[in-house]
């Protein structure tokens, strides 16, 4: 094994050490850049390893043959260059290298300027609403997720891509945090894997919305939805409905839009669906 040595001079370098993974499952969600995934080695061991990126635990899952694996959501507003994971015990911590990404812009028109400039009564309901949401993002349950390999919750095409930075009535907004499908109101949104609703809402900018957690901060969100078809703290069955396609809240029309986080890092849903582009 030529990456030994390698390895061992990291480890007397600094104690950090890179090491990528290289199985089924890193050639599936290997995507490095912002707004990607990271798969990271964590080495062979009787139990799993915590690991914790940017102050926040990461979800660790264990290859066919018992190596662990860290799956690293990185921020859309990581810069490229080595970042480090944090690892509890003897294993030590790790560097892995994000690369660079470019995203397009989209400029949208909306008639109603309060949702691109809302009033300050809305500014309150948006803090309030999005103090909810980040709480939910950074919950962290115990388990393993029923799969990596996500299901399209819905059938039909992809239009809006993750990450697009977006102008709305020519002012630049939050960059798209999701991906949307073009399918009409009324088609039935399925949960991508097992999980639980951990939260449910009615907000400004996302219309009926539900959280389903996959376990250890694997969180899939859908919105602008025109019905929720689940209450809080249900349990759902990979393909389990969890509600019908709308366009509430700041949408042009109905699509559906589909957010998938990791370690409270908003990340690209078709890294799971193997429709991933550079
Ligand atoms: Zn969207």
């Amino acid at each position: 094994m030529p990456r030994l040595p390698l390895l061992f001079a990291l480890l007397l370098l600094g104690g950090v050490s890179t090491v990528h993974a290289e199985g089924y499952i890193a050639r599936l969600l290997d995507k490095p850049v912002p707004g990607g995934v990271a798969v990271v080695d964590l080495g062979a061991g009787a139990q799993a390893p915590r690991a914790k990126y940017q102050g926040k635990p990461v979800l660790v899952v264990h290859e066919e043959d018992k190596r662990w694996l860290a799956i690293v959501g990185i921020p859309l507003s990581v810069k490229p260059g080595p970042q480090r994971l944090e690892v509890e015990g003897a294993a030590g911590a790790r560097t892995f290298q994000v690369g660079a990404k470019h995203y397009k812009e989209q400029r949208i028109t909306l008639k109603n300027t309060r949702q691109v400039n809302p009033l300050p009564e809305d500014l309150k309901r948006i803090e309030r609403e999005l103090a909810e949401q980040t709480r939910a993002y950074r919950s962290f349950s115990a388990g393993t997720p029923s799969n990596l390999a996500l299901d399209k919750p819905v059938n039909g095409p992809l239009s809006s891509p993750f990450g697009l930075r977006r102008f709305f009535n020519g002012e630049e907004r939050n960059p798209h945090s999701g991906l949307d499908f073009a399918v009409p109101a009324g088609t039935p949104i399925k949960s991508p894997a097992a999980g639980k609703v951990i939260l449910i809402g009615n907000y400004f900018f996302n219309g009926n919305t539900v959280f389903v957690d996959h376990g250890q901060g694997f969180i899939s969100m859908f919105c602008h939805m025109s019905k929720i078809d689940v209450t809080l703290g249900q349990s759902l069955p990979r393909g389990g409905v969890v509600g019908r396609v709308g366009a509430t809240g700041r949408a042009t029309g109905p699509h559906m839009h589909w957010n998938v986080s990791l370690n409270d890092a908003r990340v690209d849903p078709a890294i799971f669906i193997g429709a991933f582009k550079p």
